[in-house]
């Protein structure tokens, strides 16, 4: 990643992509302190769009905040910031990286003195969880590594040190050739995937875990909103893990993984064994938004 050509946004100017280095002493290096966000542009009939960019930025600061972390740096400038990295990079669409640290100005835990550094990295990234499963469904098994708990972790900010969990469960599940984690919390609920909410289809509803143990998704959010809009009922509460196997219908939500069906999981197959039908919906109609080709909620998009 840190060998090629573009401009990040470092501190408040746009910088050589290859100069934006950090000591090894950076004190988030050692202790995971540290928060951000995982924001898409696509291209839209009116020119490049940042979807939900307010509401990203809202819930960097409010990371943040959880995390006791001085942020130098307005909502307003950051929303600026991120549109001016796709501008400078020359992006049609793109991921779009927002990271908040701590330099290397001290080490001690007390973590005062301490400098809040805002970078915004932004490339070309495409389906996370791959183009072919966007209508196959991916394979998905249970993790061994429990969600945070609540007070151990902070799940309301995305927290860098959050993602050793993440990357655990992914990691145990990849090698035994799954396509991603589902994660239970410390009571054995299901909580969320290592970088998506999950979504269940019931009988009709729409069923999903409340925010007690994992990121309030706003992929998450315009589902909730999505579904609502088509007269779905939404029920936000504790799922078990064998709901899961009988539900007729699974999908995953996050900016990355857009609107991932499940085919699979814990080698029982979901519904059909594929994208179901109102998953088939709600994705087209997520695209459809995110990519300004519907009418609905333009005040979600940023155009460059
Ligand atoms: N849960 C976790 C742990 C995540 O990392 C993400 C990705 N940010 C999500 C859920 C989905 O959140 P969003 O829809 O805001 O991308």
């Amino acid at each position: 990643m840190a060998d090629r050509d573009g401009f990040i946004w470092y501190d408040g100017e746009l910088k050589p992509w290859r100069e934006c280095t950090t000591h090894v002493l950076t004190y988030s290096l050692h202790y995971g302190v540290g928060c951000f966000e995982g924001v898409r542009a696509y291209k839209t009939p009116k020119g490049t769009a940042i979807f939900r960019l307010q509401e990203h930025t809202r819930r960097l600061f409010n990371s943040a905040k959880i995390l006791g972390m001085k942020m130098p740096w307005s909502e307003d400038v950051l929303n600026e910031a991120q549109l001016e990295v796709l501008r400078a990079n020359k992006l049609d669409s793109a991921y779009l990286r927002p990271m908040v640290f701590y330099g290397a100005e001290g080490m001690g835990l007390r973590a005062d003195n301490l400098k809040t550094h805002v970078i915004v990295a932004a490339w070309t990234w495409g389906a996370y969880l791959g183009a072919e499963n966007m209508e196959r469904g991916i394979r998905v098994k249970t993790s061994s590594f429990n969600r945070h708990h609540p007070n151990a972790a902070t799940l309301r900010a995305k927290a860098n040190g959050n993602y050793i969990n993440s990357m655990m469960a992914l990691n145990e599940v990849l090698r035994d050739g799954y396509d991603e984690a589902l994660t239970l919390d410390t009571q054995g609920y299901i909580a969320e995937g290592s970088a998506e909410n999950i979504f269940l289809v019931i009988r009709g509803e729409l069923h999903t875990p409340d925010l007690t143990a994992c990121l309030d998704g706003i992929t998450r959010r315009t589902i909730i909103q999505l579904a609502e809009d088509n007269g779905l009922k939404v029920v936000e509460r504790r799922i078990t893990r064998d709901e899961v196997y009988v539900a007729d219908e699974a999908f995953f939500t996050g900016t990355a993984a857009e609107v991932t069906p499940i085919r699979e999981v814990d080698n029982r197959p979901i519904g059909i064994g594929s994208r179901g039908p109102i998953t088939e919906k709600l994705q087209k109609q997520y695209l459809a938004l995110v990519k300004g080709e519907s009418s609905a909620y333009p005040q979600w998009l940023s155009h460059v």
